[in-house]
């Protein structure tokens, strides 16, 4: 399975937010979409990645005042990517390798959906019951 699968089943929304808005701004766009990450889009396009985790750890080492600052100041700038033609299973390589459980797409050099850690799981979990029906039918058949 590819990320082209993964991507026509969820579709290619992604939700962005700018390096200047607020991280009290980030929390809320994060609990109104119930995601855990948010991709950071400035004028000239991706400038980084932010997610819940990025928060906690700054709250930890600065308390409630990371709350006032810009996404910028707590966000990853060096974000690792994905194309819609790798597989999944690549992509868990990925995501086990750099410890990150969002991948944003690009393709064409534009931002074209993002993929989730929870999203591989339910692709391998459909696969696994797919491949355990046909099993079960090859042998009832059988
Ligand atoms: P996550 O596991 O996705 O919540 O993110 C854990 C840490 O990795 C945070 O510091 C994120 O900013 C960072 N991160 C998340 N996704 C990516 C990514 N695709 N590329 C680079 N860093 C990321």
């Amino acid at each position: 399975m590819r990320i082209a699968d993964v991507l026509r089943n969820k579709g290619a929304a992604v939700v962005t937010i700018s390096p200047d808005a607020t991280v009290r701004e980030l929390l809320a766009g994060l609990a109104e979409h119930n995601i855990g990450a948010m991709v950071v889009i400035g004028p000239d396009g991706l400038v980084g990645i932010v997610s819940e985790r990025d928060v906690v750890r700054r709250l930890h080492t600065h308390g409630a005042s990371v709350l006032s600052q810009p996404v910028a100041k707590i966000m990853t700038p060096a974000v690792v990517t994905c194309t819609k033609s790798d597989t999944v299973d690549s992509l868990s390589v990925l995501m086990t390798q750099n410890r990150v459980r969002h991948v944003p797409v690009i393709e064409d050099g534009k931002l074209a959906g993002i993929v989730s850690i929870g999203d591989v799981v339910k692709t391998r979990m459909e696969e696994l019951e797919a491949e355990q029906r046909q099993l079960q039918s090859y042998i009832i058949q059988g």
